[in-house]
């Protein structure tokens, strides 16, 4: 018997889920969501080390179309989140949409029969008239540059892999890398840690977090009346499309991070050498900020010691750094962040003609909108290239693609489910435009980032605001598209 479904969702994180509950208010209920473990929850199940929380408040980090959750503190704990996506997903009845363990291996685009056939790692296969991925952009562990890595005989796991067996109290701990993971993981290490080596390959702009509990009567105040936590949420969303202007070279905004990031680090190290040992040469926002409270206090504990040589190699008892200096110890920690630049989770997705996304992708990864590709009909990514943010929340912008790609989804039903792909002469236009938008961002700066391309060319950052983005993708415009001649319809 053929396993069809009108549509099919790839991952069951929050950016799938969040596609499924808006297809359910649609009243479209023909949906299947692939996820791959056994667990929704994406990088929120994944990400589980000490002291993971999210860098965007509370308020500001769940979907405008549920009802809020009742969060216990400013900035959300992992746990937290988690426990919050569950509920979620029981709530609006996706649990019989959800087949887990359902590893994607293979999409193929049928032009005859116009549609997906999915093969999954187990060997399953099934068939949807359009794929929307939600496999996310930071879920592929990389240590990338590293040598070495399985020489180790210690205890050694990466960030969002975290091994909760290995217990690291009073143990010689090393972490690798200081992004945004590492400042959360760092302060809880060095709290237990006999001793913890920072090995720091470039320095961040630390900016204050504030974070705290919410008091007993602060969520009831919420709770008596949710419009009141809605205005809250829309205080910290229009504080943070302030932050853009950080995301460009040379504006006032960047300078005032540069500003209050200094006056942290001041305040926080009173080490003048190790001040400046934590301090960027990199214009502001070419990295992502680090939002931290205790990451600054952590690295000045008599218990931490920050290495800036850079690392030769990683050997039987440690690391060896390129003065020749092998640091022992007996358990390392990768800080290193993720394979980012491929936006691809399945093995191969092949569209129309037989090409591969990675070919049509070999110069550089690109979607109308983050979202369409030509050439690959039916198939909308969600979080795909070029939509994430340095500055603000990104369910934001998942919500401005459910909105388009729902329209999409209608614009198919009213053509009498004639496949619609997108001109590849707009998807071209509108990646130049972005690329040249983008070379005056902070991100094409000076540094290190996963946001980038070795040759500095921006394949993950949206380069306006959220409000932008939401304009551009308010309306779905079908002239950069094309329905499939009638023959190709099923
Ligand atoms: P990341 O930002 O890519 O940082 C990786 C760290 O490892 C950097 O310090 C990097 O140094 C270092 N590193 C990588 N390869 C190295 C090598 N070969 N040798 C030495 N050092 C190396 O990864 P992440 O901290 O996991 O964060 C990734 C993203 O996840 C963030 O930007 C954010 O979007 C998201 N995130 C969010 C939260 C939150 O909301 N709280 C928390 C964690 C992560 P360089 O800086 O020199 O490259």
């Amino acid at each position: 018997m053929s396993d069809h479904s009108e549509i099919a969702i790839i991952g069951a994180g929050l950016g799938g889920i969040g596609m499924g509950i808006r297809l359910k208010d649609e009243g479209k209920d023909d949906f299947v969501l692939l996820e791959k473990t056994g667990r929704v929850g994406g990088t929120w199940r994944d990400n589980t080390y000490p002291g993971a929380a999210c860098d965007v408040q509370s308020h500001l980090y769940w979907f405008s179309f549920d009802d809020q959750p009742d969060w216990s503190r400013v900035y959300p704990l992992q746990a937290e989140i988690l426990a919050n996506i569950e509920r979620l997903v029981d709530r609006h009845g996706l649990l019989p949409h959800i087949r887990f363990n359902a590893e994607l291996a293979a999409a193929h685009w049928d032009d005859a029969a116009s549609l997906w056939r999915l093969s999954l790692k187990d060997g399953r296969e099934l068939t949807a008239s359009t794929v929307i991925t939600a496999w996310g952009q930071l879920n592929r562990p990389s240590t990338h540059g590293i040598e070495g890595v399985e020489d180790f005989r210690g205890d050694w796991f990466h960030s969002a892999r975290w091994n909760h067996d290995v217990k690291l109290e009073g143990r010689r701990v090393a972490s690798i890398g200081n992004g945004p993971s590492a400042a959360q993981f760092i302060p809880e290490v060095a709290a237990v840690a006999g001793h913890l080596t920072v090995f720091q390959r470039s320095p961040n702009y630390v900016v204050p977090r504030l974070d705290r509990p919410y008091t007993d009567e602060e969520r009831q105040f919420f709770l008596d009346d949710p419009a009141r936590l809605y205005e809250s949420r829309e205080g910290y969303y229009q504080e943070h499309e302030t932050w853009h202007g950080a995301m460009r070279q040379g504006t006032p905004t960047a300078a005032e991070f540069g500003r209050v990031a200094r006056e942290h680090l001041e305040a926080q190290v009173a080490d003048p050498a190790l001040r400046e040992r934590l301090w960027p040469s990199y214009p502001v926002g070419c990295k992502r900020l680090v939002i931290s409270d205790d990451f600054l206090p952590a690295m000045a504990r008599p218990n931490v010691t920050l290495v800036t040589d850079r690392i030769e190699r990683i050997e039987k008892n440690g690391v060896r750094t390129v003065d020749g200096v092998l640091h022992e110890v007996d358990a390392i920690v990768y800080g290193t962040g993720f394979d980012t630049l491929q936006f691809l989770s399945a093995g191969d997705v092949v569209g129309r003609g037989g090409r591969s996304l990675r070919e049509a992708w070999r110069d550089i990864p690109e979607a109308y909108l983050g979202m369409a590709v030509a050439g690959f009909p039916n198939f909308f990514m969600l979080y795909g290239p070029n939509t994430n943010l340095g500055h603000n929340s990104i369910l934001l912008m998942l919500e401005a693609q459910y909105g388009y790609v729902l329209q999409a989804i209608q614009a198919i039903d009213d053509n009498d489910g004639r496949p619609l792909d997108v001109k590849p002469d707009a998807l071209a236009a509108f990646n130049q435009r972005l690329q040249d938008d983008l070379r005056g961002s902070s991100w094409a700066g000076s540094c290190l980032s996963w946001y980038k391309t070795a040759d500095n060319r921006i394949t993950n950052n949206w380069s306006g605001s959220v409000e932008d983005y939401k304009a551009r993708t308010a309306q779905l415009e079908l002239q950069h598209y094309e329905f499939l001649e009638a023959g190709h319809a099923r």
